[in-house]
């Protein structure tokens, strides 16, 4: 059995520079400023990690942005849903035809693993019909450290399935290097994908298990088969 824990941004979609518009126009709302978003690179980044770093690089105390953080993530969300626009989005190469293969074998089980909070999640993979291969998963919502969502994903899994995941027996697939450092902090094999903002020779520093162009021809790729 394996269990396959999946990035969504750069990873399974690509949302066209849409969310940190979004971003940026929620913090403008709520907070009348935006930061240093437009050199930030939100790549790995939990949503509520994104708010803290560009409102405290703005000079804001951190408390002061957590009281205000529940107000900002319902601006996000509704904005995102209003103005995600599908065709400004992409599906990442070979990512469709991977996901039914993937779905379909009983010796399989797909969750997410993102920095997304769990509405931003389903609102981006709705638009391209993907929220059907995904019941449950790890999500920004849990915490503000990338690395801290692996247990909960594997809780989450003996939950839907009965079965206890060790962390040889999961695999992270994601496009940042906060996704490969994630995975080693965990004890969990990754397959990186340069398919985001972060470059293949980047990735490679980072000594990921394994590391792939993009997912167009992975089917058969080893990090895929169940042990
Ligand atoms: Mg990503």
């Amino acid at each position: 059995m394996k269990l396959i824990l999946f990035d969504i941004d750069g990873t399974l979609i690509d949302c066209g520079g849409q969310a940190r518009v979004a971003f940026g126009q929620a913090l403008e709302r709520v907070f009348g400023e935006s930061g240093p978003i437009d050199t930030y690179d939100f790549s790995g980044k939990t949503d509520t990690r994104i708010v803290i770093d560009l409102m405290t690089a703005a000079g804001r105390p951190r408390d002061e942005v957590l009281v205000t953080l529940p107000q900002l993530r319902d601006e996000y969300l509704a904005t995102l849903q209003r103005n995600l626009d599908r065709e400004r989005m992409k599906v990442l190469p070979g990512i469709e035809p991977l996901l039914e293969h993937l779905v379909a074998r009983d010796d399989i089980v797909l969750a997410l693993l993102t920095g997304n909070w769990e509405r931003g999640a389903r609102i981006k993979l709705s638009r391209h019909d993907l929220n059907r291969y995904f019941a449950f998963g790890s999500f920004g919502d849990d915490v503000f450290d990338r690395n801290d969502l692996p247990p909960i994903a594997i809780e989450r899994a003996l939950r839907a399935t009965q079965r206890r995941f060790h962390p040889q027996e999961t695999l992270i697939v994601g496009d940042s290097i906060l996704d490969v450092g994630c995975a080693r902090a965990n004890g969990i094999p990754c397959l990186a994908v340069a398919t985001g903002r972060t470059s293949r020779t980047v990735l490679e520093a980072e000594q990921p298990t394994w590391i792939v162009d993009d997912l167009s021809s992975a089917i058969d790729h080893p990090a895929f088969v169940p042990l």
